[in-house]
């Protein structure tokens, strides 16, 4: 995803003010990376170590995380280290032995799931575990037409490139894919309760246009937060019409939950409860393992049978013996610390803290999310809600200089991304909404010294 939050490995202008440590870095990057990667912040950031919900960089300096979802239940979490560490001086290999740590985790984790969803098959990335549900999803329906939101992100093989918009034109879209607007209450005409009906009309309309071109319809597949399009989590139950129609087409519907799964949503394990759908397929990745890569795609049996007849599976680390274990560790931790109900309690404490700043400060014109992942979407205008990618972008960026780690998303960049570990406690929410409210009081010094 290129948003405007990213910059490029190394720009000589931008590095001219950064310390020589960090200029000296950016400079190696770009020369044995390549220049594709891009960084985060206009003073890009070195971390040595963490813990917890802090990241820590050469001198010392903490920052609190409010960004990353990927070490869900807190860095360097000691019960994942000393799984992983165990595992790895007795055994890893490929998978294709017996080991009973595969079977151990795919049953733990099938049982946080409805009873339908009886198969778990393992990847290594959240990329692979939606290009697998594709194939399946392709193989068993006959169809190829897929259906996805405007700027959705679904990772990086060539086939799941084509279906997420929010690489920007420079990858296009495939032939069968096509976009619906992402089912947004706040700028819905006639309020939230049209979301639903209108985002199932909006997919009504893709599979017919599909069809119209001979293309029968294979998936919608969506995050079930909707990360990239902006955060998008009320009214709960808005899927229902939509998932109806596509599988009214002969579709089936893919749930994305590597953003929202693993009790990030608070009232759920998984993103797509909230909407009290049951999907076809499932896929799920990044806070899994807790920074080791271990993802998976979760099934309807009877989806898998024309696919296992046709093709092979085999993936040389997805599933192995180290991956469960810290997978193992993550559900372990899960349960055993209540995150999601931290993640239910301290992301209504985020709500509320950011309801009143928009009380405050008219430049927020929305705020919503479930749980640990919240969007504050940021305006110029309240009437117009004209977005303020601007305002975000320099939001983000002082936030970093004040060491509060956000990002931001939605197709121009003007939803401030609230998304921390899920061990983020009532004191570090505190902390961010002071730091916010600062931050955003001096941008409106600013702009009142400036008139
Ligand atoms: N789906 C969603 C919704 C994602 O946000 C991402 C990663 N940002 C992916 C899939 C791809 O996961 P990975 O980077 O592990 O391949």
């Amino acid at each position: 995803m290129n948003t405007p939050l990213m910059i490029n490995a190394f720009d000589p202008a931008r590095a001219e003010g950064l310390e020589p440590r960090l200029r000296q870095l950016l400079q190696r990057r770009e020369r044995v990376l390549g220049p594709s990667y891009k960084l985060f912040y206009e003073r890009p950031v070195e971390f040595v170590r963490s813990q917890g919900v802090w990241l820590y960089d050469s001198h010392g300096t903490p920052y609190l995380d409010v960004y990353n979802n990927v070490p869900a239940v807190g860095h360097c979490h000691p019960a994942v280290v000393e799984a992983v560490s165990r595992q790895m001086s007795v055994l890893n290999t490929h998978t294709r032995y017996l080991h009973d740590g595969v079977l151990d985790y795919a049953e733990r984790l099938l049982a946080t799931l409805p009873d339908a969803l009886a198969n778990a098959m393992f990847t290594c990335t959240g990329s692979e575990a939606n290009d697998l549900a594709l194939r399946i999803a392709r193989t068993h329906t006959g169809g190829t037409g897929v259906i996805v939101t405007e700027n959705a992100y679904h990772g990086i093989t060539a086939a799941i490139a084509e279906l997420s918009p929010s690489l920007g034109s420079g990858v296009p879209l495939g032939m069968h894919v096509r976009t619906v607007p992402a089912p947004d209450a706040y700028r819905a005409a006639g309020g939230g309760d049209q979301v639903g009906p209108s985002f199932a009309a909006a997919v009504q309309a893709a599979i017919a246009e599909l069809q119209r071109h001979g293309i029968r319809p294979a998936a919608l597949i969506t995050d079930t937060i909707f990360s990239s399009d902006g955060v998008f989590a009320d009214p709960a139950g808005f899927l229902v019409p939509a998932v109806d129609a596509v599988r009214r087409a002969g579709g089936l519907f893919i749930a994305d939950e590597v953003q929202p799964g693993f009790a990030r949503t608070g009232d759920a394990m998984w993103g797509f409860a909230r909407h009290g759908v049951v999907p076809d397929l499932v896929t799920m990745g990044k806070p899994m393992g807790n920074g080791l890569p271990i993802a998976a795609v979760v099934a309807r049996p009877e989806l898998l049978d024309r696919f296992a007849a046709e093709a092979r599976y085999f993936n040389t680390f997805g599933g192995n013996p180290v991956s469960c274990a810290a997978a193992m560790a993550v559900l372990d931790v899960i349960q055993r610390e209540g995150l999601q109900a931290n993640a239910q309690r301290v992301g209504l404490l985020l709500l509320q803290g950011l309801h009143k700043l928009a009380e405050k400060y008219a430049v927020i014109g929305d705020v919503r999310g479930a749980g640990l992942f919240i969007g504050a979407e940021l305006v110029k205008d309240r009437a117009s809600k004209e977005p303020n990618p601007e305002l975000a972008l320099r939001v983000v960026n002082r936030l970093r200089d004040r060491q509060v780690l956000i990002s931001a998303s939605s197709p121009c960049g003007n939803v401030l991304k609230i998304r921390p570990p899920l061990p983020f406690s009532a004191a570090d929410a505190e902390l961010l909404l002071e730091t916010l409210d600062e931050l955003l009081r001096e941008d409106v010094f600013r702009a009142v010294l400036s008139f």
